[in-house]
């Protein structure tokens, strides 16, 4: 009861702000107002082993399920949302959309053959300029729901540049973002992974990623993003 009165209090001189609107929440709203959530555009898969995810990546990595939790149009909410959690430092949003996946994962029972959560890792230069990867907050909720540990530091980003030749380094400019390199082979060997990533557009990282991963052997790989570009 005590304690009651001291968060009202707090709500009074420091209310919690929505993450997307910046009206004040609400006790019952936790990061977001209802009306903001209400109007996210929600996508998640009914089906995790046949959709559009699983058929965008075709002929490119044999996937084993797919899901996204929301829609990301070129202007609107989501974005807003995305942008706010990576770059004005509001890492809490992953809890947000973790907490959220989370539920509608225990709903469905998806995932639940997964060994690991690997996020796609950020270069040790941006993540120190950050401060935290993105990813951290959504994969430590997941891992709560789906009771499987979260994996980071396994998969890494390199800088190609370190590795190449002047001429290399020339030709193979576009592709400079999306070189990764897996640090143990062995501790992914035979497991499934389930790696995940805030938005998914053309599939470039976590194609690169799923790659860089099937250099162990017997791997099985599942994608869950926060996003999908439509
Ligand atoms: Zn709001």
């Amino acid at each position: 009861m005590k304690l009651q009165i001291i968060k009202d209090l707090l709500q009074i001189f420091y209310p919690q702000l929505c993450l997307i609107c910046e009206d004040i929440l609400l006790q019952n709203e936790p990061f977001v107002c209802l009306f903001c959530r209400y109007d996210l555009p929600v996508l998640f898969f009914k089906d995790s082993t046949n959709n559009e995810i699983i058929r965008k990546f075709y002929g490119r990595i044999p996937l084993e399920e797919a899901n996204t939790l929301l829609t990301f149009h070129k202007e609107g909410k989501v974005k807003e949302l995305i942008h706010a959690l990576k770059y004005n430092g509001n890492e809490n949003i992953g809890i947000f959309l973790g907490n959220w996946t989370g539920e509608l994962l225990t709903e469905n029972k998806q995932f639940t053959g997964v060994d690991f959560i690997v996020p796609v890792p950020l270069h040790t230069k941006k993540l120190k300029k950050r401060g935290y990867n993105q990813l951290t907050k959504f994969g430590e909720r997941l891992s709560s729901y789906l009771k499987k540990p979260l994996k980071e530091n396994i998969l890494l980003k390199v800088d190609p540049t370190k590795t190449q030749t002047f001429k290399q380094r020339f030709e193979r400019f576009e592709d400079n973002e999306l070189k990764f390199s897996i640090q143990d082979t062995r501790i992914f060997a035979n497991k499934h992974i389930l790696l995940i990533d805030d938005v998914l557009t053309t599939g470039a990282t976590l194609e690169a990623c799923s790659k860089e991963l099937q250099k162990t052997s017997n791997i099985k790989i599942s994608i869950l993003t926060m996003s999908l570009t439509r």
